[in-house]
């Protein structure tokens, strides 16, 4: 998904590129076109982070990490996708794996402590997905006694065990839940909102999202911490708010999810 292409130009000029020493420094030589970013997204999270059959790459958290790219500086091709999942986020931003994070990366007193966040540039909420013809599960109260799924090292697993006093069954990937919900080992899926109506919408009539959200998830781009880009992604995150591309990245890839398009949040320069 492309975005206006002047607006981000315009953004490119005003804003140098000083991911660009910290991108690149080992792909010595074979990019012709420079320097490259690399970005850690989710590779199986549909709508928000998504590896396509064909080796393309979708999703609203794709398509704002390619605006905020392009305003640092980088075109398309002069970005590496790298797979985070929700335990390895902090670890690659610290080992340099990855120059930035936006794979539905909430931003958290703990994970401050170890990572920088620029935004937030959208807020969602913890919620469960269950298959379409369980009625026994009305909200979060419900899921003590039932085989919940969660993914290891997401806020989502921890708000199950610390407030609701269930045990979740952990994988490292929401899909590996989904798979277990289709094949009756669990009950419920639990998760950002934004998150089960991808797959909701993956899976018509398979699934449906209980609607009582019970957190609030502030989605931030994570950076190594110290990074000196934060301000200028704030200031892209901002400029994507006025500019359309937020909501255009939100419509192209969640317009069909069942939420509406809520006000964009305040970014936090903290
Ligand atoms: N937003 C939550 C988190 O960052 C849950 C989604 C995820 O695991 O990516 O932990």
């Amino acid at each position: 998904m492309k975005f206006t292409k002047i607006a981000a130009t315009l953004g490119a000029l005003a804003l140098t590129g000083s991911l660009a020493a910290c991108g690149g420094s080992d792909d010595t030589g074979s990019d012709a076109g420079g320097d490259k970013i690399k970005i850690g997204i989710k590779f199986d999270q549909p709508g928000l982070g998504f590896k396509e059959a064909d080796g393309d790459y979708s999703g609203f958290d794709v398509d704002m990490a390619e605006y905020i790219a392009e305003g640092l500086g980088y075109d398309d091709d002069q970005i590496e996708w790298v797979e985070a999942v929700s335990a390895n986020r902090e670890t690659f931003l610290k080992d340099g794996s990855v120059d930035m994070i936006l794979a539905t990366y909430s931003i958290t007193d703990e994970r401050k402590a170890e990572v920088d966040f620029a935004g937030p540039y959208y807020v969602a909420g913890q919620d469960l997905l269950v298959r379409a013809d369980d009625s026994s599960i009305a909200g979060p109260e419900d899921m003590k006694g039932k085989k919940i799924c969660s993914v290891t090292g997401s806020t989502s697993a921890q708000k199950v065990k610390d407030e609701y006093g269930a045990v979740p069954q952990e994988f490292d990937s929401y899909s590996k839940c989904i798979n277990a919900l289709q094949g009756g080992q669990i009950d419920a899926l639990t998760t950002d909102d934004i998150i089960l109506a991808g797959y909701a919408e993956q899976f018509p009539g398979e699934f449906k999202i209980v609607g009582q959200p019970f957190s609030e998830e502030n989605y931030g781009v994570g950076l190594p911490k110290g990074s000196e880009d934060r301000d200028k992604i704030n200031d892209l995150i901002e400029k994507s708010f006025e500019d359309g591309a937020w909501e255009e990245a939100f419509n192209d890839n969640l317009g069909n999810s069942g939420y509406e398009l809520p006000e964009p949040p305040t970014v936090d320069r903290y």
